[in-house]
């Protein structure tokens, strides 16, 4: 089973344009990985790769819910489109899930004075998600300088700010492939024979 995924991996067709923005903003992926401990996994379209948190309890929709986003490794941009069983052995083995995906604007697009280009702090604070499921600005914030690379992701205010919304709670499956994460597993175990 662990080659047959590990082939698949490989084939990923990459996406298209990688590398440079799109005219409709960077991609944006968020996949749920039931690792040991269920979790989401933010990836944004930065410099060409992914750069990813491990959402213990994904993004929420409502300002006053406040969700913790522990950076982990980046990831190259093929990983973007990846659904399916991560191999045995590899770093977060396990069923992994595309529950959102969409494009992202920053919304700090002005660079600030004295400054030529933005630093990828910059470009991360603040940000407008436009997934299948989840829409709006939402803000990342670095918790502490030191020590595991922990962020606070918050909903921002705006029109799609709404507590009774909660896509989590209601919309578990792909939003590629409308499969839950049962049978996302079953699948890749039956495709490897
Ligand atoms: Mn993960």
């Amino acid at each position: 089973m662990g080659d047959c995924s590990q082939e698949k991996l490989h084939n990923i067709r990459p996406a298209a344009g990688s590398g440079l923005p799109s005219p409709g903003g960077r991609r944006f992926v968020i996949q749920k990985h039931a690792a040991r401990r269920l979790h989401y996994d933010l990836r944004l379209e930065i410099g060409g790769g992914l750069v990813s948190w491990a959402m213990p309890k994904g993004l929420s929709t409502t300002p006053t819910v406040k969700r913790l986003a522990i950076q982990t490794e980046n990831n190259p941009m093929p990983y973007a489109d990846f659904e399916g069983m991560i191999p045995q052995g590899k770093y977060g083995a396990a069923t992994g899930m595309l529950w959102d995906m969409g494009r992202y604007r920053n919304l700090r697009a002005v660079p600030r004075k004295g400054k030529r280009r933005r630093s990828m702090a910059d470009s991360l604070r603040q940000g407008w998600l436009e997934g299948k499921k989840l829409h709006g600005g939402y803000a990342l914030k670095r918790l502490a300088k030191e020590g595991k690379p922990q962020w606070l992701a918050v909903k921002m205010k705006d029109s799609k700010a709404d507590a009774r919304r909660d896509p989590l709670s209601i919309a578990f499956d792909s939003v590629l492939t409308g499969r839950s994460l049962r049978e996302i597993a079953r699948q890749s175990h039956d495709d490897c024979g």
